[in-house]
C-alpha cells in the first residue's frame, strides 16, 4: 500500500510524516539541529541545504498532493517564486507572465529583473494566445495564475503546457489560490507549481513559507540556486506547517463550500454590482474552471452599488475581519487598492480590470449564515 496514492485527506493526514523511532509517538518529532555528522553518513544535511529531516520529510507531502516526483519548502512563498524564476533564467533571457499577477510577484520582476538584464513581457490578457504572442527566440519560462487574483480569471492550463512543449520553455504555475485541494496543474502537463504556504498551506495566519513541486531534474536545477541565495525555512515553522496541513483537506472543503454559497448569495443581492467567482455559471470561463479545477476556490471578489462606500462597508463588519492576506480558517476582506496592487498607477490598475470600489473576500470555515447576516449589517449600517 503505497500512502501517496491514496485520498487526499489520507496524504494531508499522513503521508511525511517523520517516524519516531524512539519512542513510537503518534506525530513527527521535530529536529532542530542546525549540525550534522559529516562522516559515514548518507546525505550530508544542513537547513540551507533543504535537507533537514523535518524540511525534507515535509517535501514529500507536497509532492504528494501536487502529483509530482520531489519538492521544496522555502521561507516565504517569493522565497519560492524568486528562486525558482532565477533557476531558469540567466542574463539575456526572457519571461512571458500573465498580467494579472499576484502584485509581489509582479515588483519583483519590475524592480530586480532589469539589475540582472532578463527581459519580461507582461501579457495582454490570460488568454492562450496573449501568452503565445508574447513569447521571444529568447524565452525560457511561461508563468501563469489561475485563478487570478483578484479577479478570478481562468487561464487553460492544459494549453499553456501545450504551447511550452510546443516551443521548448518551462511552464510554471502560482497555484496558491486554488491550493491542490482545488487544482493539480502537473496533471495538465505544467512543469513547476509553486505555492505560497503563508496561505491554504498554513490556514491559521500565523505561517510564512513556500513551496515548488516539480520533477526531479527541474528542483535540482531550483536546489542549485537556491542553496546559494538562502531562504529556506526553520525547522520549527516546518514542523507547524505539517500539523497545519494535516487539515488542509477538510479547511479549504469548507471553506470552498462556503465561498460557492456566498457568491450566489451575493449574485442576487440589490447592494451588489457584481461578482467574480469562477463557480458561477455566469463567470465567462466558468466550463474552462470546471474542466480543471476539483473545486472552485474559496476566494471571490464583488463590488458594492455606487451608494456604498467600500471602505465605510468594510469598518461595519463585526465578524468578518478586514485584514489584508488571506485563506485563514476566518474569513477576511481587502480594498487591493488599498493592499496587494497599491504599488500599481491607477492606469496599471484600471487595465487589469480592479476599480477602487472592488473588495476581495477569502471565506473561512464560519457558518455562512453567520457571514450572510454580517454583511447584511453592514450593508444597513452605511444605508443608514
Ligand atoms: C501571498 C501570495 C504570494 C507570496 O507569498 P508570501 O508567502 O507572502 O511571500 C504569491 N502568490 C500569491 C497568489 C499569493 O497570494
Amino acid at each position: 500500500m503505497k500512502l501517496e496514492n491514496q485520498g487526499l485527506n489520507t496524504i494531508c493526514a499522513h503521508v511525511g510524516e517523520v517516524p519516531d523511532e524512539q519512542f513510537k509517538g503518534a506525530i513527527s518529532p521535530i529536529y532542530l539541529s542546525s549540525s550534522y555528522q559529516f562522516m559515514d553518513v548518507d546525505v550530508k544535511r544542513y537547513p540551507r541545504y533543504f535537507n533537514t529531516p523535518n524540511q525534507e520529510y515535509l517535501a514529500k507531502k507536497i509532492a504528494a498532493l501536487e502529483h509530482t516526483e520531489t519538492a521544496m519548502i522555502f521561507g516565504s512563498g517569493m522565497a519560492a517564486i524568486s528562486h525558482m524564476f532565477l533557476a531558469f533564467l540567466k542574463s539575456g533571457d526572457h519571461i512571458v507572465v500573465q498580467n494579472t499577477l499576484y502584485g509581489g510577484t509582479s515588483n519583483f520582476i519590475r524592480e530586480e529583473f532589469p539589475k540582472l538584464n532578463i527581459e519580461f513581457t507582461f501579457t495582454n490578457g490570460y488568454k492562450v494566445e496573449d501568452f503565445e504572442a508574447a513569447i521571444q527566440p529568447n524565452t525560457k519560462l511561461i508563468h501563469i495564475e489561475t485563478p487570478s487574483n483578484p479577479l478570478l480569471t481562468i487561464t487553460d492550463i492544459k494549453a499553456i503546457a501545450h504551447l511550452g512543449k510546443q516551443k521548448n520553455i518551462v511552464t510554471s504555475i502560482d497555484n496558491t489560490f486554488a491550493s491542490p485541494v482545488n487544482q493539480n496543474p502537473i496533471d495538465f502537463g505544467i512543469d513547476l507549481v509553486m505555492h505560497s504556504a503563508t496561505k491554504y498551506f498554513g490556514g491559521h495566519s500565523d505561517i510564512c513559507a513556500g513551496a515548488v513541486a516539480g520533477s526531479k531534474d527541474h528542483l535540482d536545477k531550483i536546489w542549485n540556486v537556491s542553496k546559494n541565495y538562502g531562504g529556506s525555512l526553520s525547522d520549527f515553522t516546518v514542523w507547524m506547517l505539517e500539523r497545519s496541513m494535516k487539515t488542509m483537506g477538510l479547511r479549504v472543503k469548507a471553506q470552498t463550500k462556503n465561498a460557492n454559497k456566498l457568491a450566489k448569495w451575493l449574485d442576487k443581492q440589490a447592494f451588489v454590482k457584481q461578482v467574480y467567482y469562477p463557480g458561477l455559471k455566469s463567470h465567462p470561463e466558468h466550463k474552462l474552471a470546471k474542466s480543471q479545477m476539483k473545486g472552485f476556490g474559496a476566494m471571490l471578489s464583488f463590488e458594492l452599488i455606487d451608494s456604498i462606500s467600500s471602505d465605510q462597508f468594510m469598518k461595519q463588519l463585526k465578524l468578518i475581519k478586514a485584514s489584508m492576506s488571506l485563506a485563514g480558517i476566518e474569513s477576511t476582506m481587502l480594498s487591493p487598492t488599498q493592499t496587494s496592487h497599491s504599488l500599481l498607477t491607477p492606469e496599471q490598475r484600471l487595465e487589469i480590470g480592479i476599480s477602487d470600489g472592488l473588495i476581495r473576500f477569502s471565506l473561512g470555515i464560519e457558518e455562512a449564515k453567520d457571514l450572510k447576516a454580517d454583511i447584511k449589517q453592514a450593508v444597513k449600517a452605511v444605508l443608514k
